[in-house]
């Protein structure tokens, strides 16, 4: 398969300008990378993204996944994926060179990420898992920890995975139940209670698999104040080599309306005997530390939305500039003419030019998310605070955006090609299909939102927020200068105003405890939240494009940098308006319907 699924002149746009990865070798931590080994790394992700990511993106759909008695099948290509990853470096790179890594940037990484995420993202779920939990290790596990797994995660050779959902502990991880009791003063404990939705918690590509997961100790105090951090291995490693069975049995794997080729499993630890697990840290500390594998994660979601969104627009862009249906409006009666090419209907140009909108904005804030990680790594200690919070308040809307409005920007894409759009035959039922967990999983979207309004605006007195706006003004002062854009600089001002209105009318009920209104409609100030970050991308991206322009700069052709500015000017006025309305309806008091008032009218 050849097919565009990203395009990487955005990519190059959007880190080598919008987005600038240069300043970042200034500090020690990167003073080794260049911009030209930007490029080199860049386009081996490419390659290995073309060559074994790409070409299984629909046969790992139709192969599915199949469970036999605590055996999990998986399709057969993933082995040659997660190997061909781990040898290019791209599981374990970000880490420091003494655990095995090459300390790359988040951008680099992140962006490596992404590409995978777009050509194939069920493979890419395998391995960013295994990047994810031995980070974790590395981060807060003893020494003899990181010395007994990391490597061999990094390797490629063991899965890593986490283990958080409990059949009564999903979004409410401080319901968790799963049990740790002390086995000697070495650190390990036994384990015991189920853990469900387990992703790539069992598969044939692995000789092991090491889960981090969340349990209480005995005696730990209720909620999630009392919930530490185990590394617990589906075999015992011992010193010579050997492994030896320590009773993590997978009981079943849960059949998916998408993402068939990633495995969701349901694992039961020390059912009928002792199944060993080793802190991680302190006791009583194991969400704290789990929120770096979490927060990273919903990055990565978000990213992985994008991607599939951005899989979705090259497929339906394609079809249609070469599906040929009915005539220019003006040529309707003129039956003799030619069919047009349905790219030509304002209507399918419509839907394609929110696809774009929505991908290359969600793009864009990746690209800002992972700029602020490697900020909070290597800037000095005085910036590092603002780097976090503006980091933490971005994070839900970088998970949620990509995913809501991925699904509507995807299913777009399946209209454009009709009834073929329906069909097996077209790839775009399995991007729908595919995009349709990125709101659930990681934090459903109504828990992404509550975190953003009930703790993220408000956190150290609303310093994130302030952060927030103004970075955003920033953006907006600089557009003004250009003519062109001063009618979208004043807009974004004036959604942004608008978003601010709304957390001045929200706010009084947060200080008197009325936290039902306070709260119940923070989904939709997350739909407003995320047309404004967007559209402070899209201004962002527009303003860089102009400025190359206008100094002559021909990284990238003419139209390259109009299509930039044009599918700015179409946000500006298809989407961002919505906020409009959004406004209305969080700022409507006197409406006699708020829900979260309403208890009995669902019936
Ligand atoms: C394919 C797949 C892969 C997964 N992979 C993993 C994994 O690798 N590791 C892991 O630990 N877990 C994993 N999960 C679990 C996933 O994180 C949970 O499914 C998710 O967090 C939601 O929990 P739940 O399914 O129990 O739904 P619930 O928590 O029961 O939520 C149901 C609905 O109620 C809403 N809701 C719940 N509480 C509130 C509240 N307080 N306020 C407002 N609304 C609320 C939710 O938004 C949702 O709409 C996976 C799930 C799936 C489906």
């Amino acid at each position: 398969m050849s097919r565009q699924y990203i395009c990487m002149d955005t990519i190059r746009f959007l880190m080598g300008k919008v987005h600038p990865i240069a300043p970042l070798f200034t500090y020690d931590r990167y003073a080794d990378f260049s911009e030209d080994e930007v490029d080199l790394l860049l386009g081996a992700a490419k390659d290995l993204a073309d060559q074994h990511y790409f070409p299984h993106f629909k046969s790992m759909d139709e192969h599915g996944v199949v469970y036999d008695n605590g055996e999990v099948t998986t399709p057969p290509e993933l082995g040659d994926i997660i190997r061909a990853t781990a040898e290019g470096g791209w599981i374990g790179g970000t880490d420091k060179p003494e655990n095995g890594g090459m300390n790359l940037p988040e951008m680099i990484f992140g962006t490596a990420q992404l590409i995978f995420q777009a050509a194939n993202n069920s493979a890419q779920g395998y391995v960013g898992l295994t990047t994810g939990s031995a980070r974790l290790i590395t981060s807060f596990g003893s020494q003899e920890l990181i010395d007994t797994y990391v490597p061999k995660m990094y390797a490629g050779q063991w899965q890593g995975t986490m283990a958080l959902t409990e059949p009564q502990a999903g979004s409410s991880l401080s319901d968790i139940v799963t049990s740790a009791t002390p086995v000697g003063q070495d650190g390990s404990y036994h384990i015991k209670g189920q853990k469900i939705f387990i992703s790539a918690g069992q598969h044939q590509h692995s000789e092991n698999f090491v889960h981090l997961t969340l349990a209480r100790i005995d005696g730990a105090p209720a909620g999630t104040k009392g919930i530490s951090l185990f590394v617990v291995p589906k075999f015992l490693p011992s010193p010579d080599g050997s492994l030896t069975y320590n009773h993590v049995f997978c009981a079943g794997d849960y059949q998916k309306m998408g993402q068939r080729g990633y495995a969701t499993t349901h694992l039961v630890f020390g059912e009928d005997q002792p199944t060993v697990g080793f802190l991680v840290g302190e006791p009583n500390k194991g969400l704290r530390y789990m929120f770096q594998m979490m927060n990273e994660a919903r990055i990565a979601v978000g990213q992985t939305a994008a991607g599939v969104a951005s899989g979705a627009y090259y497929a339906s862009l394609q079809y249609a500039k070469e599906r040929p249906q009915g005539r220019a409006l003006e040529q309707k009666k003129n039956l003799g003419s030619e069919q047009t090419l349905i790219i030509n209907h304002p209507d399918v140009r419509r839907m394609l030019f929110t696809q774009k909108a929505v991908v290359e904005g969600s793009f864009s804030l990746a690209m800002e998310c992972l700029k602020l990680s490697d900020l909070i790594h290597a800037a000095p200690e005085s910036e590092k605070e603002d780097h976090f919070l503006l980091l933490d308040l971005l994070t839900p809307i970088m998970k949620t955006y990509p995913a809501e409005m991925g699904q509507k920007s995807v299913s777009m894409g399946l209209q454009v090609l009709g009834g073929y759009g329906f069909t097996m035959d077209f790839d775009l039922q399995q991007y729908y299909r595919d995009i349709r967990i990125m709101a659930i999983y990681e934090g459903t979207t109504g828990i992404q939102s509550l975190d953003l309004l009930g703790r993220k605006m408000t956190i150290k007195n609303g310093k994130a927020a302030q952060l927030l706006m103004a970075a955003v003004q920033r953006t907006i002062h600089e557009a003004s200068t250009y003519d062109e854009l001063k009618p979208q600089a004043q807009q974004l001002g004036k959604a942004l105003e608008r978003m601010g209105g709304v957390v001045q009318h929200l706010m009084p009920y947060a200080m008197r405890g009325e936290l039902t209104t306070f709260l119940a409609d923070a989904t939709l100030f997350m739909e407003m939240a995320g047309h404004v970050v967007i559209g402070w991308q899209w201004l962002k991206m527009a303003l860089q494009a102009k400025q190359d322009q206008l100094s002559g700069n021909d990284q990238f052709a003419d139209a390259f940098y109009e299509s930039k500015v044009q599918t700015m000017q179409f946000f500006f006025r298809y989407e961002l308006p919505k906020t409009v309305g959004l406004h209305r309806t969080l700022t409507a008091d006197s409406l006699p319907l708020t829900i979260g008032q309403v208890e009995s009218a669902l019936i």
